[in-house]
């Protein structure tokens, strides 16, 4: 790819003079990781095809002068000044996508992007790469299915999630709401900012102050969380808790900012700002092992809801590390509580010899996605130190105080990180449940638009994600549409279903079903998506 960036900025150079012939304003070229960019100062943005009609070879004067181009007295920037500009004249173009961004609060830009290349072979062998790369890359495919963006003026790392995005994210809330309610979870909520004497008695403060965002208002110093132990901390100590009331179970899709080095941000794999699935346990030592044993048992369940099982699931115990706090004796009955939980459900783990964090020991779960990735996932804390830190107390049998045992858990982790694993582990093809768009329904002509509608009617009232694609493209087109943005189910109607009352299916690796009454696939649908299967059961149980 490098060795085409010369001529890529060559490309520029001639779509930004060409611009700049019609009466645009261009101010920047430079080179993305896959392509070239121009921005325009505009007010207005544009097309697509309008920016497309500009993306064609013509002989251009001009001179470097510095780090600037100048053509005719108009100057623009070079961002990636140290490439020289080749004598070669790229006469292939392709425009491949349009954004806007604000330099300063009251400028905007508009950056087209694409590439061009000497030979129509180049073009073409390029365009198939650059298909293939996105189907594995989950910032290329949020952007192609439109479920997230991130944007320069709003800052590095910190994600905005669309509509689609956010339908995916409210499925897997939903879900493990469903997990947590079964093991006796209370869901919280806490505030995102709290005064530092805070995260002073946590220790976050000093242990982790490159990561946290602090600032002062009226005379107070303020910390953004970057976790959510301490909030739920101070919710167990509103009042006193005794043996009986333990254990006790907070949960929480917590919002937390942790200030990542820009060099390390990385689409939604590494952000600034992301939602947990926390949950924090306060218990009896003695309750220590069975609490465990639930909590393995039902984050296996929830990886093998989403296909990883068997050898793709790798469970880790962390032992005490040389630095540590605790006394021994914790150490030892907590580490041994862990194991035995593991060793009870017959489940075989590798250990990690001093590993665990210095506060306790820990579980954690890796799993293996689709292109043989380990990703190191869910995660069962115990924790020594904050209850002394806050100087948890329950009231024990006999009337003595005694300090809870406390256990961080997460089984997603990251929300964010998750939705970027999943995309890349299924190609943007998500199980229909997660799917933002659960089927399209195509009418061959407008003649059964009637028809058609009665269909989304139907899917609507069973709170099916449904859509019409209705015939002003080919229905080749159009399959190959719904393909591309990952829609699981396809109803094709043509005269003959509309009369039959019976639909033609097209599911995911072109399985198509024809003359299917359409009530019938509408309840295997529906199982489909209860029961969150990975597999498209409902076209699969209607093949047989
Ligand atoms: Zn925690």
């Amino acid at each position: 790819m490098e060795s085409y960036k010369p001529v890529w900025l060559k490309g520029a150079i001639i779509l930004a003079i060409n611009l700049a012939n019609a009466g645009y304003k261009p101010v920047t070229i430079g080179l993305g990781e896959r392509d070239f960019y121009v921005d325009i100062q505009s007010d207005t943005s544009l097309t697509l095809d309008e920016a497309k009609k500009f993306a064609k070879y013509s002989e251009v004067q001009f001179k470097v002068e510095n780090n600037y181009i100048n053509y005719n007295g108009i100057k623009i920037k070079i961002e990636n000044s140290e490439i020289n500009i080749p004598s070669s004249n790229p006469k292939y173009f392709e425009i491949l996508n349009i954004s806007t961004h604000h330099p300063e609060p009251t400028v905007q830009y508009v950056r087209i992007r694409g590439v061009a290349f000497e030979t129509e072979e180049q073009l073409k062998d390029y365009l198939n790469w650059l298909e293939k790369a996105e189907e594995t890359d989950h910032r290329l495919i949020g952007e192609r299915l439109d479920l997230f963006s991130f944007h320069e003026e709003a800052g590095s790392g910190l994600v905005l999630f669309h509509p689609k995005g956010q339908i995916i994210r409210n499925e897997l809330i939903n879900y493990m709401r469903e997990i947590n309610e079964g093991m006796g979870y209370q869901e919280v909520y806490t505030s995102h900012v709290y005064k530092s004497d805070l995260w002073k008695i946590s220790g976050h403060y000093t242990l982790y102050r490159d990561k946290l965002v602090l600032f002062n208002m009226e005379g107070d110093e303020y910390g953004v969380k970057p976790m959510n132990c301490p909030a739920h901390i101070l919710i167990y100590k509103s009042k006193p808790r005794t043996y009986r009331d333990l254990p006790i179970r907070f949960s929480e899709f917590g919002h937390v900012y942790r200030w990542e080095k820009k060099g390390e941000l990385y689409g939604l794999l590494r952000v600034r700002g992301f939602v947990q699935d926390d949950g924090h346990i306060f218990l009896r030592e003695d309750q220590l092992k069975d609490e465990v044993k639930m909590l393995i048992k039902k984050t296996l369940e929830v990886w093998e809801k989403f296909g990883f099982k068997g050898e793709d699931v790798k469970v880790y115990l962390s032992t005490r590390p040389d630095e540590s706090i605790g006394t021994d004796e914790q150490w030892e009955k907590a580490t041994n509580a862990l194991m035995t939980a593991m060793q009870e459900l017959g489940l075989s783990f590798g250990i990690k010899e001093k590993e665990g964090a210095f506060y306790g020991p820990k579980i954690d779960f890796e799993i293996r996605d689709s292109l043989g990735r380990w990703w190191q996932m869910s995660t069962i804390q115990v924790d020594f130190n904050l209850p002394e830190r806050f100087k948890l107390e329950y009231i024990d049998k006999d009337g003595s105080k005694k300090r809870p045992v406390m256990v961080h858990r997460a089984i997603y982790g990251s929300l964010d990180r998750f939705i970027a694993i999943l995309l890349e582990h299924f190609n943007g093809r998500l199980p229909t449940w997660l799917s933002p768009i659960q089927v399209r329904i195509l009418p061959i002509s407008d003649e059964v638009n009637e028809y058609a509608e009665k269909i989304l009617n139907e899917l609507k009232k069973s709170k099916i994600r449904a859509e019409i694609d209705y015939a002003g493209e080919t229905l080749s087109k159009r399959i190959k549409s719904a393909y591309d943005q990952g829609v699981p189910y396809i109803i094709i109607v043509g005269k003959r279903e509309a009369n039959e009352g019976t639909v033609t299916i097209r599911g995911r690796g072109n399985i198509e079903i024809k003359n299917i009454k359409f009530e019938d696939f509408l309840n295997r649908l529906k199982n489909e998506i209860l029961n969150r299967d990975v597999e498209q059961t409902a076209i699969k149980t209607l093949k047989k």
